[in-house]
């Protein structure tokens, strides 16, 4: 036996029963009206695998309605099947490696990680560090941008902010299109709350956000130093050393246009590492509901 043994990984009606139990943990919500009370199975041969009735509002419905997974052809068991693996590689797989296990085209591999990559988005937007603990924050550079040319510095590099708050251990990222005052201040000012004590390193644009917070400490990198006490920036070191390797190792194509959604994999991931594969794979796919991605169907 190992996990990938599990029923819902091969069978498609234990799939179906496994993501229900996700989705609805106290029991089916019908995504037309929202009522719980008078829902009934529609069983019979030419019905749909784990369709539903609402007597409320008449409709139908599956678990999939309204999800990342709605309209897509792929058995259910192999979407479980590549969150799992999704969830449980520290710096990702790629589509490639994912249409060879998965035995789907190209094309739907890529479809998927990118829907999953939209679950594991976090709707979760309240500030960190509101116990006034610790929040680190600093930016990285990752790839090419198209029509740039490559010079010193970063100007044709794309722009990241990231944050980890030290207390939850979770991180947020946001692409910023150029750094400065104006792009990284509001982002500060809204992902960190007034409590918290702010780690940064010297970039000026810091400075003039960092006196609305109840401390803000700079690490100097530029005269050598990596830190004193609490006041360092390791922890978001060490998250864009995983996110770093992950796009260089196993994502080395990456468009602007979806680095928000790499950048929310290796968020998640990252605030859920110390949950078991199994425990974050299943919060991942919590996440699949009202992110119904609206680009086209490959399959
Ligand atoms: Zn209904």
């Amino acid at each position: 036996m190992s996990i990938l043994s599990q029923r819902f990984f091969h069978d498609e009606d234990a799939a179906f029963a496994k993501l229900e139990s996700i989705v609805w943990p106290i029991g089916p919500v019908c995504p037309h009206c929202g009522c719980m009370g008078r829902i009934s199975e529609i069983k019979g041969k030419s019905a749909r695998r784990g369709l539903k009735f609402c007597g409320d509002c008449r409709k139908q419905f599956t678990v999939k309605v309204g999800t990342v997974f709605e309209s897509s052809h792929v058995p259910l068991h192999k979407w479980l099947q590549a969150a799992y693996l999704l969830c449980s590689s520290k710096k990702g797989i790629s589509s490639h490696q994912l249409h060879r296990i998965l035995e789907v085209t190209y094309k739907t591999a890529w479809f998927m990680t990118h829907r999953l990559r939209e679950a594991m988005r976090s709707g979760d937007f309240s500030p960190f560090g509101s116990d006034g603990g610790a929040v680190e924050v600093d930016e990285t550079f990752i790839g090419r941008k198209k029509g740039v040319p490559v010079r010193h510095g970063y100007e044709h590099k794309h722009k990241v902010v990231s944050l980890v708050d030290r207390e939850s251990g979770k991180a947020r990222s946001i692409v910023v299109d150029q750094l400065n005052t104006k792009t990284v201040a509001p982002i500060v000012r809204e992902n960190v709350a007034k409590e918290a004590h702010l780690m940064t390193d010297e970039a000026k644009h810091y400075v003039k956000v960092g006196r609305e917070f109840a401390d803000h400490k700079r690490v100097y990198h530029g005269s050598g130093e990596y830190g004193r006490g609490e006041a360092h920036t390791n922890t978001i070191e060490g998250f864009f050393s995983i996110f770093k390797r992950g796009m260089k190792g196993i994502y080395q194509h990456c468009g602007e246009r979806h680095l928000h959604r790499y950048m929310a994999e290796f968020d998640f991931r990252y605030s859920e590492r110390k949950c078991a594969d199994a425990e974050r794979t299943e919060t991942a796919l919590a996440g699949i509901k009202g992110k119904r991605l609206y680009y086209r169907q490959p399959e």
